[in-house]
């Protein structure tokens, strides 16, 4: 999960990395009373999910509150590569800046350890700085175990070549940075541009903040820290439901069980729809091992419930949960959604294989649902979906 920068400045000053004080605001007019409480002056900042926000234009200098309310008025509403911008934030104007550096902690995977990377020549630019003059760039691995010490910092600060007057500041930083990343769970934090500004103080003018969304059960705060504007409504009841889902952009609602399947599952569909108009699956569902009637019902419920979806392809292979238990769900589900009052009028397609394939097909055969054909292979199946969902 990704952070807007006000979230991430927040998490800096809870864990002691030095930052200028911010409001985020969502309406022109707020920037004044705002901009009055940071001293008469602000820096005026989309909150947007994406980097390159100040060449975007997304980061203005305000002079006055006045200022403040017109440039809050030009953020609000741009577009920032594909992302519109409905939050700025408001921080304190940092003294001239004399000097950027850029300064992160990643989980490297590929090295299976974490990472340290680091530049005096942080800012804006600091992709193009890594492409073109690696050795800018400073990258120490850190264990797991020992983390950063000061020793650790030092390293890196020596490795990336701070100058000496800000070296104790930074060794300082680095270690409480690193006390952000381990105590929030994060994949990412990543400062750029840490600015050594006019009166000597190093601090963070800008971050960016990724969590482990595996470590939410150990973070009741979590929760707070999601964009539900910009969840899709889908996905959001998924959620609410337990459901494992994705919304994808296509006409074929798919359900299997077992994250595999399911995936194999959107490929033969995209594959299948080439000779269907080019019809997509419209979404990833892996309803897991016990298929109940209920988690069935639900995920028909959310997939019935999605206007893109013409056709649904239940794709399922019997293990634990046999597939006699499965066809029972789906009839009962279809059972419990028109009981309920909603009436399924898209075609469901359903492959069933595996143990007790035999039973649930004759389920199937019995309970004879006027919309629910059944096909035995996983590509005839997903053919007749993608035919289905193209007429
Ligand atoms: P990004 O372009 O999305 O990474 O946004 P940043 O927050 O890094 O801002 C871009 C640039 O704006 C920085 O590199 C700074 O040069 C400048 N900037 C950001 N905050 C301040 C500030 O408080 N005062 C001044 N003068 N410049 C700032
Ligand atoms: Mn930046």
């Amino acid at each position: 999960m990704d952070l807007f920068e006000y979230q991430a400045r927040d998490l800096f000053a809870k864990h002691g990395v030095p930052v200028l004080a911010g409001e985020v605001i969502d309406t022109p007019e707020a920037a004044r009373a705002v901009t009055e409480r940071l001293g008469g002056r602000s820096v005026v900042k989309a909150q947007v999910k994406t980097g390159g926000r100040g060449k975007a234009g997304g980061v203005k200098l305000a002079s006055d509150p006045q200022d403040a309310v017109e440039k809050a008025g030009q953020i609000l509403g741009m577009d920032i590569k594909g992302h519109t911008v409905h939050k700025v934030m408001l921080a304190e104007m940092a003294p001239e800046i004399a000097e950027e550096y850029y300064v992160s902690f990643l989980l490297d995977r590929t090295n299976r350890t974490f990472l340290s990377i680091a530049s005096v020549e942080g800012g804006m630019e600091i992709e193009e700085v890594a492409a073109t003059r690696p050795e800018a760039v400073a990258k120490i691995a850190v264990d797991a175990n020992e983390g950063v010490t000061e020793a650790k910092a030092r390293e890196i600060v020596a490795a990336a070549k701070f100058p000496a007057e800000v070296a104790d500041q930074i060794t300082e930083i680095l270690q409480t940075l690193w006390k952000t990343f381990i105590a929030e769970d994060a994949l990412l934090v990543e400062v750029n541009p840490l600015a050594k500004v006019a009166d000597g103080r190093v601090i963070a003018l800008d971050g960016k903040v990724s969590l482990d969304a595996n470590a939410e059960f150990r973070h009741a705060d979590y929760a707070e820290l999601e964009d539900k504007a910009a969840a899709n409504p889908l996905e959001a009841a998924a959620k609410a439901k337990g459901l494992n889902y994705v919304k994808l952009e296509g006409e074929v609602g798919i359900i299997g069980n077992g994250a595999g399947l399911v995936m194999s599952t959107l490929d033969v569909v995209a594959y299948a729809g080439e000779n269907h108009s080019g019809v997509k699956p419209a979404n990833f569902l892996d309803i897991g091992g016990g298929a109940s009637a209920e988690v069935m019902a639900n995920g028909l419920e959310i997939i019935l419930g999605d206007p893109d979806v013409k056709s649904v392809f239940v794709n399922v292979f019997g293990g634990i949960t046999a597939c006699d238990a499965v066809a029972n769900g789906i009839v009962q589900a279809l059972e419990l959604l028109e009981s309920k009052g909603e009436e399924v009028t898209k075609p469901l397609v359903v492959r069933l294989d595996g143990n007790n394939a035999e039973l649930g097909r004759q389920i199937l055969d019995d309970r004879n649902h006027p919309l629910v054909q059944r096909v035995d292979t996983m590509d005839g199946a997903a053919d007749k979906a993608a035919e289905l969902a193209a007429k």
